[in-house]
């Protein structure tokens, strides 16, 4: 249907319509573009490694993670070439540096979730949530900064549409979708229905229309 099956000589007839990069698969994320791998339920957490040639900045997980997933917004951290980050949660208390902190700093001290990164390298090390907030108590982590395997697979696609915002050819969104579909993955605009959920819950507990005590 897409690029692939296009003879190379209707290329360039085509790119008058299309952007080449359109023509050619978009890399949603190395984790997704070539099948998802399963990950193991028993896995017990790890470390994660800045990008740095040396003195990288370790975290170390005490668990594995949650609600991973692809997400699409501006503020994520994303490997080079890639339209999504990949991002998944843990108890903030299972989340500690255990080298080189000093190279750490927060890219933004607005933002709900306060991403600490590596100075040198600018990697994400973990996402952190100080103020009130649904999430509050659960740190955000890319798994791929990882030496080792059996982290959870990607759950889903968050915030897709969002990567028209940072330049990506609307039309290109077809594709999009339709590649995390067939990994599996359904694509939503905002979070998951789940998270969703549990955000409208914590929004209706904070202003009394709901108990509570579900
Ligand atoms: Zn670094
Ligand atoms: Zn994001």
């Amino acid at each position: 249907m897409h690029s692939i099956s296009f003879a190379l000589d209707n290329l360039k007839s085509i790119s008058n319509y299309f952007p080449f990069s359109l023509i050619m698969a978009p890399s949603l994320h190395p984790s997704v573009d070539s099948g998802i791998q399963k990950g193991d339920a028993h896995k017990a957490g790890g470390k994660l490694y800045c990008h740095c040639p040396n003195n990288k900045v370790e975290v170390t997980l005490g668990s594995n993670v949650a609600h991973n997933h692809a997400c699409g917004c501006s503020k994520c951290w994303k490997p080079s070439g890639a339209l999504f980050s990949v991002v998944g949660v843990l108890p903030a208390d299972q989340v500690n540096v255990t080298a080189n902190a000093n190279k750490i700093h927060i890219v933004d001290e607005a933002a709900a979730i306060q991403r600490n990164a590596c100075k040198e390298c600018g990697v994400h090390m973990y996402g952190r949530i100080v103020n009130d907030h649904p999430f509050k108590g659960l740190d955000f982590v890319h798994t791929e900064l990882s030496d080792s395997k059996g982290w959870q697979e990607p759950q889903f696609a968050a915030f897709v549409s969002s990567i028209i915002e940072q330049g990506f050819h609307p039309k290109g969104m077809d594709a999009v979708r339709q590649k995390f579909k067939k990994e599996g993955l359904e694509s939503y605009d905002v979070l998951s229905p789940a998270l969703m959920d549990l955000i409208a819950t914590y929004t209706a507990q904070k202003s009394g229309k709901l108990s509570s005590k579900l």
